[in-house]
């Protein structure tokens, strides 16, 4: 694609050849942070070969899966200083377990401890139907904070603004009620684009640039701004996050 690419949450270990959507990406020059769902995962990547110039790999402890994994929580702090990139962490309230919650609130807590004197690194939040709680743990953090694919309420949206909080953005997002309510809420200047991939529409199965047009025709069809307009304030955005 010729203008401006990027990704700022996507998943490529869970595709079945992670290496080739990792050449794809790099052929494509889309700037992308690619999550990792547990430490362990992080740390078998982090021994590979990993020489791209486009694609950056965060550290992560999925909220899904920290009450299972906790123990893991020393493998996370033995990496934490290995990269800016932090992702993807979280709260995730789907579940009724009350232990589990539990286990996750420690599990976030402690890494956000972790992070808490390193106002460099760039954190993607996973909170779903955790929104307060995760605004309650991050409080006070000075680094850069992303909400990805948020769906909480407007209340809790406009406090991560008062913050300074980005959100990334996903074209399955463009495509539902919420998601455009929410959308239609964020100032540009808080936009980054993600695929949360291959979680989202069309992504299952392999992954693509495309959604990224569909968002910044979104964008720019809803807020009467051209398109081209659109793109620059995404990359001022992205530039801004990682400067
Ligand atoms: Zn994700």
């Amino acid at each position: 694609m010729k203008y401006f690419c990027m990704d700022g949450h996507m998943h490529f270990d869970l595709y079945k050849n992670r290496f080739n959507i990792l050449e794809y990406i790099e052929t494509n020059q889309s700037y992308t942070i690619v999550m990792t769902n547990l430490p362990k995962l992080y740390e078998k990547y982090y021994y590979e070969d990993w020489n791209y110039k486009f694609v950056r790999l965060s550290l992560g402890f999925h909220p899904e899966l920290a009450a299972q994994y906790y123990d893991q929580i020393s493998i996370f702090k033995k990496y934490v200083n290995s990269t800016r990139y932090i992702g993807e962490i979280g709260l995730d309230y789907s579940v009724s377990d009350e232990y589990n919650k539990e286990q996750q609130r420690k599990i976030f807590n402690e890494i956000i401890r972790c992070c808490r004197n390193d106002e460099n690194k760039i954190l993607s939040v996973h909170t779903r139907k955790a929104e307060s709680d995760c605004l309650r743990i991050l409080y006070g953090y000075k680094g850069k904070v992303i909400f990805h694919w948020y769906s909480g309420n407007l209340t809790c949206l406009d406090i991560a603004l008062r913050r300074g909080y980005y959100f990334s953005i996903n074209h399955q997002m463009t495509r539902s009620i919420n998601g455009r309510r929410i959308i239609n809420r964020l100032p540009l200047n808080r936009i980054i684009i993600e695929s949360d991939a291959p979680f989202t529409t069309g992504m299952q199965n392999s992954y693509q640039l495309q959604f990224i047009d569909e968002i910044y025709n979104y964008l720019s069809d809803n807020r009467s701004v051209c398109k081209n307009d659109i793109i620059k304030q995404i990359k001022e955005n992205f530039r801004m996050i990682v400067k």
